[in-house]
């Protein structure tokens, strides 16, 4: 069998189809292992913007049980944090902690007035820590009988969906009477208010229950544990392999052919891959139903990021692992302006710096990821000082709020669209696929192609809110089609 891309999703697809008894391969297009789940070094420094958390990293949610089965949690140390990200907006400041308990108390003290909404929301994060997401099956493989059992053994988690779905967060913002609150409320999750506040409640709700750490090491550790574990059930991978296209004999798939001229053979063949590359370059836009084609044209995505990457030498001691905080003026990126940054302060993993100095990583989200494609294949000169116009301010930023970083900048590096493009082929640069707004949460998006047999989607692009844990359960569910296609009991071992 033949896997197109070696990110999260195409590695697990790989780990759960070797369990199972098939022979695979994991054609990757660039040197390395990983998709967008990435850091890379500079002069000692490692910048990892991915990998923040890890949905399920401890078993006090159910989604831990489906990690276990292909990470050996002993390879990774996890660690915790108090808060999940600190706001600062307009001279005040809002502690996002991870237990709603004291979420709640932080929000009450910023706006006594909103003690109703507060309360539900809180109530709703409490409860979502609660929810076991089903995982055991995919959809597209329930009988009648899983169809009827379904409502009574989830009707918890669908009352939960019903209530909560409809509604963005930029709705629920709108109640907040205390106008800071309005406005913090928005950057728990900077630049998404589009999301239901399904996807908000749910990932407080694990990060409640403290199964939201972060594995040590990062992005290059956790794809390190799973392409061991691929390459110990005898896996393959071959590096820079481009997938151009899928070669069809009698409506099945057979075998890929990539940009090299190599060609592979297989009985059936996976993509993980970016979604539109898969569909309309690598299949030639020929298996589109109009399903697909209404999601192309009216699904959000994730927006595009920046990521200015600074290796300072300094400590940060008792800042917050992750800030949103004001920009010292806006920047101007095409069609968009940018207001605020992320900050990520690594001191946390000392790893990712050498001793006494710090990786700070910053993110801007924009979804003009156009602007930044155009001027990096048009203008190089231009593209090159836009970045280095943007790091500038985001440098002026970070010394008018932490002080002593601009003398102790040794290593600046600038990722814009174009470059997460370059890199893994994402559609619109977007870094986790699918949006989960109220028209995407909880469905089930297609794996399989009307006239394409033994053709599978897997990895963040067939499901809404994509992430790790999330491809790797989209793993899982096409490994259990491809088994079920074939008559084979699905095993996990
Ligand atoms: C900045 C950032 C922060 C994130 N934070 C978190 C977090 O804290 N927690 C979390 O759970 N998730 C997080 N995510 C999301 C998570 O990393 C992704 O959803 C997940 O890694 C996607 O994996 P994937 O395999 O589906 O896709 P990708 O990682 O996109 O992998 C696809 C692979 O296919 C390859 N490919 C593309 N086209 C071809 C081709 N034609 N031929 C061969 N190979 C090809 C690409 O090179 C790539 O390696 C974050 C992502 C980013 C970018």
């Amino acid at each position: 069998m033949t896997i197109i891309g070696g990110g999260i999703g195409g590695l697990s697809a790989g780990c759960y189809l070797q369990m199972n008894g098939y022979d695979t391969r994991v054609l990757e297009m660039g040197h390395m292992c990983g998709g967008v789940c990435v850091s890379w070094k500079r002069r000692g420094y490692v910048f990892d913007g991915a990998t923040n958390w890890l949905p399920g990293s401890a078993d006090t949610i159910n989604l831990h049980t489906l990690l276990a089965e292909l990470i050996d949690f002993s390879k990774l140390k996890i660690k915790y944090s108090d808060i999940f990200i600190r706001v600062e907006h307009d001279g005040g400041y809002f502690n996002v902690y991870n237990g709603a308990r004291k979420l709640r108390d932080e929000m009450m003290r910023i706006a006594p007035e909103d003690r109703g909404p507060i309360e539900e929301f809180t109530n709703a994060i409490t409860a979502a820590a609660k929810l076991p997401i089903p995982f055991e099956k995919p959809p597209e493989a329930y009988s009648i009988a899983d169809f009827l059992a379904f409502p009574f053994k989830n009707y918890r988690l669908i009352r939960f969906l019903m209530k909560w779905r409809g509604m963005t967060i930029g709705d629920y913002a709108r109640r907040f009477r205390n106008p800071r609150m309005r406005e913090m409320f928005l950057q728990i999750f900077p630049h998404h208010e589009f999301f239901s506040m399904f996807a908000l409640c749910i990932a407080l709700g694990w990060m409640s229950a403290r199964s939201d750490g972060y594995p040590l090491g990062g992005s290059a550790r956790f794809t390190e544990v799973i392409l061991e574990r691929y390459r110990e059930l005898g896996g393959v991978v071959d590096l820079n392999k481009r997938v151009t296209e899928v070669l069809v004999h009698d409506g099945a798939a057979r075998g890929v052919v990539c940009a090299d001229g190599s060609r592979y053979d297989a009985d059936v063949v996976v993509s993980s891959a970016d979604v539109r590359e898969t569909l309309m370059e690598i299949l030639g836009g020929r298996y589109i139903d109009a399903r697909t084609r209404r999601q192309f044209e009216n699904w959000d995505v994730y927006p595009s990021l920046l990521q200015i990457s600074l290796g300072v030498a300094r400590t940060f001691e008792g800042e917050a692992p992750k800030l949103n905080i004001p920009l010292c003026r806006p920047i101007r990126m095409g069609e968009f302006e940018a207001r605020d940054i992320m900050v990520r302060v690594c001191n946390f993993d000392p790893s990712l710096s050498p001793p006494g100095k710090t990786s700070l990583v910053v993110h801007i989200r924009t979804p003009d990821y156009a602007y930044w494609c155009d001027l990096r294949e048009n203008n190089t000169r231009r593209y090159r000082a836009e970045k280095e116009s943007v790091a500038d301010t985001v440098i002026d930023t970070l010394e008018r709020r932490f002080g002593r970083v601009k003398n102790k900048v040794e290593v600046c590096d600038v990722a814009t669209p174009a470059t997460f493009v370059r890199y893994t082929n994402i559609w619109k640069g977007s870094y986790q696929g699918w949006a989960p707004t109220p028209r995407a949460v909880g469905r089930t998006l297609t794996k399989t192609f009307p006239g394409l047999k033994d053709f599978y989607l897997a990895g963040m692009w067939a499901w809404p809110g994509g992430g790790l844990t999330g491809v790797i359960r989209l793993a899982r569910d096409v490994a259990y089609l491809i088994c079920r296609a074939d008559n084979r009991q699905f095993t996990t071992t």
